[in-house]
């Protein structure tokens, strides 16, 4: 066996495909979001706006959620040092849970070192402690949902995203009296949508099913208190398990689930994804916890009216363009180029002509054929950086010669 050649062969294929990926070296400039510090290949150091971090509403950069850090930092050290359950659990994640199970309105949270083990460790763990149990799961699911649902090892049905109806016919199929989850999401981060929370929650009990719903891309965004489009819908206490990200609109890392206090204690105790892995630093747990308490009050309140503004008024400029802006309930802006090479084009030139960052989504983050730009305007994307966006956007789409059909695609 030429292991060297199997392992060149799989990176060809990637690059055949035009979807091989190049990360941007970057250095984000404290309080300069969204600015930051491109390396290019030539060693050289340029200054860029980044249109694509997941860091929302600009928190990674908070004076205070910094503060809370170099004070966890300088008080505790580095490290948790341990497991949860050997010497890791401190003060910050104790803390931490008690906020997030409030701020779902649920007796109970658990954290993760990121929103894809929390999806991973929880799904698969469900399968266990409830036998024969059969999880209904969102075709669009984020990756780390379907690796989840796989460990588990149970039986899965996949229904049409966000396809109520599909759902029914699903849950109508199966046996009355077999355990049942229904796993999706809230906002879908690829094209912007948003799920039907409150009719996914009638199916469930006209069912008898459990709910399981990522908010990753919403934690933080929606509601009176970030806690959610659930919270925004007012669908909060009927949604069995959240599950949330520190690490996007809180802008700090690590995952967690909030749930009714048994759950939570049944998942800590059987997830090896939880027990055998050392807990977040401290430090992170420190910064996630001033972060949450921001975004629940009046700066939060703030900060997400200005954040659907911005994301309303990109929009609208792409729009005016003749841009095929995707349509998104959210304030995800996707435009749609549908080619991995046209979209990597495009974003490169963005980069090195006009020193502007959008990473291409290519493939198998998104299905072939809808490859697409996704940018993500911040409440500190001011009005400068916009009109330079829309201009250099429609120069390479004449440049490129992209198709500028409809929003439809
Ligand atoms: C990013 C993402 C995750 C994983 O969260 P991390 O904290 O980044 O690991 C889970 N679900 C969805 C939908 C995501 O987009």
């Amino acid at each position: 066996m030429d292991y060297r050649k199997a392992f060149e062969e799989a990176v060809d294929t990637v690059k055949a495909e035009g979807r091989y990926r190049v990360f941007a070296d970057l250095k984000r400039l404290r309080g300069q979001f969204p600015r930051a510090r491109l390396r290019g290949n030539d060693g050289q150091i340029r200054e860029i706006t980044v249109w694509c971090s997941n860091d929302y509403l600009g928190m990674g950069q908070h004076k205070d959620v910094l503060d809370a850090m170099h004070g966890a930092l300088d008080e505790t050290g580095a490290g948790a040092g341990g497991t949860r359950n050997i010497a890791g659990t401190t003060r910050f994640h104790v803390d931490l849970e008690d906020r997030l199970a409030g701020l779902h309105g649920k007796s109970g949270a658990l954290l993760f070192t990121s929103g894809y083990i929390a999806n991973s460790a929880t799904l698969s763990t469900l399968a266990k402690i409830l036998p024969g149990l059969i999880i209904f799961s969102d075709q669009m699911n984020h990756a780390s949902m379907i690796e989840g649902v796989r460990f588990g090892g149970c039986e899965k049905r996949i229904f049409r995203h966000n396809d109520v109806e599909h759902l029914e016919s699903l849950l109508a199929e199966a046996p009355a009296d077999a355990p049942k989850v229904i796993a999706f999401e809230s906002v879908y981060s690829m094209d912007g949508d948003i799920a039907p929370i409150g009719a996914i929650c009638d199916l469930a009990d006209k069912y008898g099913a459990m709910t399981y719903l990522d908010e990753v891309h919403a934690v933080g965004l929606y509601g009176e208190h970030g806690g959610g489009v659930a919270e925004r819908d007012g669908v909060m206490d009927r949604v069995d398990i959240i599950e949330g990200t520190l690490g996007k609109a809180f802008g700090v890392m690590g995952g967690y689930i909030a749930a009714d206090a048994t759950i939570v204690d049944a998942v800590r105790s059987w997830a090896p994804g939880f027990i055998f892995t050392t807990a977040l630093s401290p430090v992170l747990a420190a910064g996630a916890l001033k972060s949450v308490e921001i975004l629940q009050g009046a700066e939060g309140q703030q900060l997400r009216a200005a954040h659907q503004a911005k994301a309303a008024e990109l929009k609208q400029r792409f729009a005016d363009a003749g841009l095929p802006v995707m349509q998104s309930e959210s304030h995800i802006v996707p435009v749609f180029v549908g080619d991995p090479r046209h979209t990597k084009a495009v974003s490169d030139l963005l980069l090195a002509d006009h020193d502007l960052y959008v990473q291409p989504i290519n493939y198998p983050t998104v299905p072939r054929g809808t490859e697409r730009l996704r940018f993500t305007p911040s409440p500190m994307h001011d009005d400068p950086m916009l009109d330079k966006l829309v201009s250099s956007m429609d120069a390479l789409w004449t440049q490129c010669n992209v198709a500028r059909r409809p929003a439809a695609a």
